[in-house]
This record gives C-alpha cells, structure tokens and sequence, in this order.
C-alpha cells in the first residue's frame, strides 16, 4: 500500500454553512472519512495546516506548504494538498516551481461544491488525488472532474461550475476514469536539478485595458518588479510609451505577458511588441499569469 499525507488547507471542500456563508470548518481526517475506497489502496496520513478560504491565502502560506511537504519527503509515497478552488493555480504554478527537484508526486486538489453537500465534486476529486498520488509519477500537479493537470498550467476559468479547470496552453497530462484508472496521455518529466529557496513576492501585475490613464505609471516608479498583461501576442499601445520607458529607467523591472489564456507572448511580430522589446521589457512567453508570478517571484527570470 502506498503511504499518503493529505495536507488540509481549507477551501470549499472543507466549507460549512455558517450564519456568515460558506467558511472551511472540516478538518483533514473528517474529509478523509467521507472517502473510505481510499483505503483499498493507499493509507492517509493527515496534517492540518491552515483552515483558509484560499482568497485569504498569501505567498507565506504556500511556502508552508511547501516546507510541509520537504519536511516529510521521506516519509511518504506523495502528497495530496486540499485546497480551495479560487487561487489553486497560484498554488499549484508556485509549488510547481519551489518543489521543481521533488521526486515524489504532490497533488493538489478541491472542490466546488462542499464535502457531504448534495451532488458535490468532493469525494470524487479526494480520491482521484489519491490515486495520482498513489499511482507514483513525479511532480505536482492538480487533479479535478477526472483531468490532471500540469501544475504550471492550471486555470480556473469558471466560478460556480464543477468542470471549472481548464490546462492552458497544452492538453490535461492524463485523466483519472470512473473506474479509477489513472491514465497519462503526456510523457514524464524529470525533476530539475535544483529548486529555489526564497521568493520574493514584490510583483505587481497591471493588466492593459485601452483607455488605462497613462499618469498612473509614476505611481509605480522604483516598485521591483511589474508584469504588463498586455494585448494579444504583446505590445506597449503608443500614448504608454513614454510612461512605460520611465518606469523603467525608474529602475523598475517590467515584465510582459498576454491576456490570452494560451499561445504566449510573442514581441518580434509587431511594431508594438518591438516598442516593448526596445524599451527593455522582459517577455514571459506563454505562461499563465498565476506561473508568471511564480517565474518572477522565484527568480527565474
Ligand atoms: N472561496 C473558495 C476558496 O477558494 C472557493 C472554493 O474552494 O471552491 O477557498
């Protein structure tokens, strides 16, 4: 049987109703008792970390959980991470980074509709977790309605549904079936050589809309680090021009990256993109928004 810890982090999937909404109450083992097939094939060990809606989660509580998986490496066979649906991918794309040379699975997992509510995702999604956790290939990823996903491509793109994930991107890495078979479509990766040790979460992302007032930009003048969301295959619009190069000679860094969910940033296309390529501003290719911050924030780029 493979050794498994479930780490509890709040979410949804622990969430009951009180007289001020939906807050996570269920600890880790309570969501373990509604899902017994675990026990046909994996024993679950359960460390309750936080009890967060995910909203209220900051880079602090995802290098915990982090450590918390580091901490107990050795033990386990993998790790599955319960957590809320709303910045998941900012988990799953900061974890994926922070445990690049981890050579055991880490899985993370919710739901949309709480554990033990009518019709809910929950137990499904635990134990589909656990089976890709239990099923031994390397990595982090994030398991929902049946689709693996790489854990630098996860998007939540929808806010009540219960297929709410989207791989952005690339195809889903594999699917767990109803009958429980984890099946990989994509080949495995190896673990990086090295992983980072600190992040510096010092990144403001400013999305571009067509009218943004360009006098906002002194605002932000010596900040760290700024990621442009720009327009399609990325560009800096003309009446910014002089803003942006200033930001920059400010000696902040600024980053672009698209408001298209896939196919990346693309600079040397367009005129636009070029403005942004000559100014000095850094392309973040085709990640998501949530890896890009996570890139940035580990000191990848
Ligand atoms: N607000 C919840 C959370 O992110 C939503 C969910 O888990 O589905 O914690």
């Amino acid at each position: 049987m493979k050794k498994l810890l479930l780490l509890a982090t709040g979410g949804t999937i622990a969430c009951r109703e009180t007289e001020n909404g939906l807050s996570p109450a269920l600890s880790g083992a309570e969501l373990v008792d509604f899902v017994p097939k675990l026990h046909d094939f994996c024993t679950v060990d359960v460390r309750d970390l936080m009890q967060l809606d995910s909203t209220d989660m900051t880079a602090g509580d995802r290098l915990n959980i982090a450590q918390a998986v580091r901490r107990d490496a050795e033990r386990y066979d993998g790790f599955v991470i319960a957590h809320g649906t709303d910045t998941l991918a900012y988990t799953a794309a900061l974890l994926y980074h922070l445990l690049a040379d981890l050579s055991k699975p880490v899985v993370l997992t919710g739901s949309m509709l709480p554990m033990g509510a009518p019709d809910s995702d929950a137990p499904r999604n635990l134990l589909d977790a656990c089976r890709v956790a239990a099923d031994g290939r390397t990595g982090v990823v994030a398991v929902l309605s049946g689709k693996i996903l790489a854990g630098n491509r996860v998007v939540k793109f929808h806010s009540t549904q219960i297929d709410a994930f989207l791989s952005a991107g690339m195809p889903p890495l594999g699917t767990v079936g109803s009958d429980g078979k984890v099946r990989w479509d994509v080949p495995a990766a190896l673990p990086a050589q090295t992983a980072p040790a600190a992040i510096d979460p010092h990144i403001l992302l400013v999305k571009l809309t067509p009218d943004l007032d360009p006098t906002f930009f002194t605002a932000l003048h010596g900040y760290p680090k700024v990621m442009l969301e720009t327009f399609g295959a990325g560009g800096i619009p003309a009446r910014l021009e002089s803003e942006v190069r200033a930001l920059i000679a400010s000696g902040t860094r600024v980053y672009i990256t698209s408001q298209c969910i896939a196919g990346g940033v693309h600079l040397h296309h367009y005129a636009v993109g070029r403005r942004a390529e000559a100014m000095g501003a850094i392309s973040l290719g085709d990640r998501t928004t949530e890896d890009a911050l996570a890139a940035v924030m580990c000191g990848e780029i």
